[in-house]
């Protein structure tokens, strides 16, 4: 469902949104006048249904709850995205399909009328030779000089509709690389998203694999996410989450890999990079990030600083890509345990019988 086109109607929800706001005791903020327009204007039949059972049971809407429907109505948003690509996708498709459809055609066209001018010129040399008089002899070169100019002709307006035809297959391609480029990017901080992290990481493993190179896996993970969110709202924690992209995309190189994994979760695929060489990254990602203050832009307050906790994990010959994520995640999982705000490799683990992993 849309919501609402019209002046009257938008300008009558909008009200009805600040309202039910004020009678449910919700901070009239940005994001909960978004989730509140959304549920009256019945733009998603669901997420009205959620809204609905929540009203329902009479749940509290606490900043936690507020947040979560935010997100909520953010996904809808993306999957509508996801919808118009899909579109997109199509609509270059069909494109495509007519460009060849008309540059086969044009091609076929030449080829016939080249066959066509090529039996002229063979009749027009039996008619030379069978001329008796010079008349019969003009006649058949007139012929000929007509065809010919046909033939020209024809031949320059076939080269300017094929001209035409690469034009727009060409700009097809664009379309095409710009569609593919933003389904692979994360929208809120232009990083690889998740699908492209999972290309990135098929494509570095078999590199390595073949050149017998290293290759390195950080995921990364913000401390204590939840409590600054819940202290400072979801805006301000998507711009921690954009802080943290940034730092990420300052200390990797370019044939590196930064990724956002998903939620407040991050990835980087180090392909030739040693265990060693990748905690050199993930300390300067760390220490990078600890040093940025978060300031609330309206009030210019000081908050403090967030942190990460990062694992690392090396590629072994038999692995799967789920091999290796899985060994960096436990790393990750035991530099939370270690206190946060710290890296731990996969090789710092410790396993039940007190021995030391070694890769
Ligand atoms: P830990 O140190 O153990 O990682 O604690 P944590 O609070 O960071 O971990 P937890 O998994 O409990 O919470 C993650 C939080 O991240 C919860 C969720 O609200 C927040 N989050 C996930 N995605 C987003 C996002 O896109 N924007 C914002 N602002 N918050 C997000
Ligand atoms: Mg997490
Ligand atoms: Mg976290």
């Amino acid at each position: 469902m849309e919501y609402p086109q019209n002046l009257k109607e938008a300008a009558q929800v909008a009200a009805d949104a600040v309202e039910r706001m004020a009678s449910l005791g919700i901070t009239a903020n940005p994001q909960n006048f978004t989730v509140w327009y959304a549920y009256l204007s019945g733009h998603d039949d669901s997420f009205v249904r959620h809204v609905d059972s929540m009203l329902a049971k009479k749940e509290p809407f606490d900043e936690t709850q507020c947040a979560d429907l935010y997100a909520a109505v953010l996904r809808l948003s993306i999957g509508e995205k996801e919808g118009t690509r899909e579109a997109a996708i199509d609509a270059v498709g069909g494109d495509l399909e007519r460009a060849i459809a008309a540059t086969t055609e044009i091609l076929q066209q030449a080829g016939s009328d080249t066959k066509k001018y090529g039996e002229t010129l063979e009749g027009a040399g039996g008619a030379l030779q069978s001329a008796g008089t010079a008349e019969q002899m003009q006649s058949v070169v007139a012929n000929l000089v007509a065809q010919t100019q046909r033939m020209v002709e024809q031949n320059r307006t076939a080269n300017e509709s094929l001209q035409q035809s690469n034009n727009e297959i060409a700009e097809l391609k664009i379309r095409m690389a710009d569609i593919r480029s933003e389904a692979l990017t994360d929208p809120l901080t232009g990083l690889a998203n998740r699908r492209a992290f999972s290309e990135r990481l098929s494509d570095s493993m078999s590199a390595a694999t073949k050149d017998k190179a290293p290759l390195c896996l950080l995921m990364l993970d913000i401390d204590h996410f939840k409590s600054f969110n819940d202290t400072y709202g979801h805006q301000l924690g998507d711009e921690v989450i954009r802080l943290v992209a940034g730092c990420m995309s300052a200390k990797t190189k370019e044939h590196d890999t930064a990724a956002r994994y998903g939620g407040e979760e991050f990835s980087v695929i180090l392909p030739a990079a040693s265990l060693e060489e990748a905690k050199e990254v993930a300390e300067k990602i760390r220490l990078t990030v600890a040093g940025q203050k978060i300031v609330r832009k309206a009030s210019r307050q000081t908050l403090g600083s967030v942190t990460l906790s990062i694992g690392v994990s090396l590629l072994r010959p038999q692995d799967s890509d789920e091999d290796l994520i899985e060994r960096a995640d436990a790393a990750l999982y035991a530099a939370k345990h270690a206190g946060r705000n710290c890296v731990q490799l996969e090789t710092d683990l410790v396993d039940d019988a007190g021995a030391r992993n070694v890769a």
